[in-house]
């Protein structure tokens, strides 16, 4: 199967991670996103991937109440290397090469975000895991997919969602929902549909990245949709 890009970023939410469990990772689950990314990696494509930390962070959310707002936020981007760190273990076992690049500096855990050297990592066929989001509070792993794709030069932002695409509300709470093939970044903002943040959106609308919006719970979706297959919607 020919790609139709040489360079993707993965966006996973944490929940994807978690499967039918309330919190935390189902390691099923992880194993399976691991074959999806295996998969696209031997098409040729390299890859790289910003997991989110919502299922882990999300069941601890309780203790995080009335806390600071950047505190519980760090705890946050702790919750999203966890989450690298199991996607990591996945992928190596099955054979994919890979490092984990935090936007927190954690010396014996994995290596440091270096942008020049997570590039050099995927020219070697490496899959590269940003962990920790972009290292601030106040933002979320959506605009840090945004903004890594955007410093490694990617042909395409792929965010995994629970849905095939985009919806105008909630497919699974509104049943005449209408699903778009195509949108703008614009009609996405102004429309106020739940893709990605605004922040997000206006990164990859200012880096003309496009971002294909598709379902983790489809098997082989990831490659069908990098072989221009497969049912998604494209923002562009
Ligand atoms: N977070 C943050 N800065 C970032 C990315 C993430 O502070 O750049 C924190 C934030 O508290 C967020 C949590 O990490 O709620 C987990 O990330 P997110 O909610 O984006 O994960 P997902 O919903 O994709 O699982």
């Amino acid at each position: 199967m020919a790609a139709r890009y040489k360079r993707v970023l993965l966006k996973l939410s944490g929940e994807a991670l978690m499967g039918d469990r309330g919190y935390g990772l189902d390691p099923k689950v992880v194993d399976r996103m691991a074959l999806e990314v295996k998969s696209v990696v031997d098409m040729g494509v390299q890859v790289c991937c910003v997991i989110g930390g919502g299922n882990i962070f999300r069941g601890i959310s309780g203790a995080a109440t009335g806390m600071e707002r950047a505190t519980a936020d760090y705890m946050g981007m702790l919750a999203t290397v966890m989450n690298a760190l199991a996607v990591q273990n996945a992928l190596e076992k099955a054979g994919v090469q890979t490092r984990v690049q935090s936007a927190i500096p954690m010396a014996s855990v994995c290596e440091p975000y270096i942008r020049r050297r997570a590039a050099r990592h995927m020219e070697k066929g490496r899959v590269v895991i940003f962990a920790a989001g972009t290292g601030n509070p106040f933002f979320t792993t959506d605009t840090a997919a945004a903004l890594r794709a955007s410093e490694m030069g990617c042909d395409a932002l792929l965010k995994a969602t629970g849905v095939d695409g985009v919806y105008s509300a909630d497919p699974k709470k509104v049943k005449d929902a209408v699903r778009y093939d195509r949108l703008t970044y614009l009609q996405v903002l102004s429309q106020d549909l739940q893709v990605m943040d605004a922040s997000a959106i206006s990164l990859a609308r200012e880096n003309k990245i496009p971002i294909l919006v598709f379902s983790i719970h489809t098997d082989g979706e990831f490659a069908e949709v990098m072989a221009g297959r497969g049912k998604f919607t494209i923002i562009t």
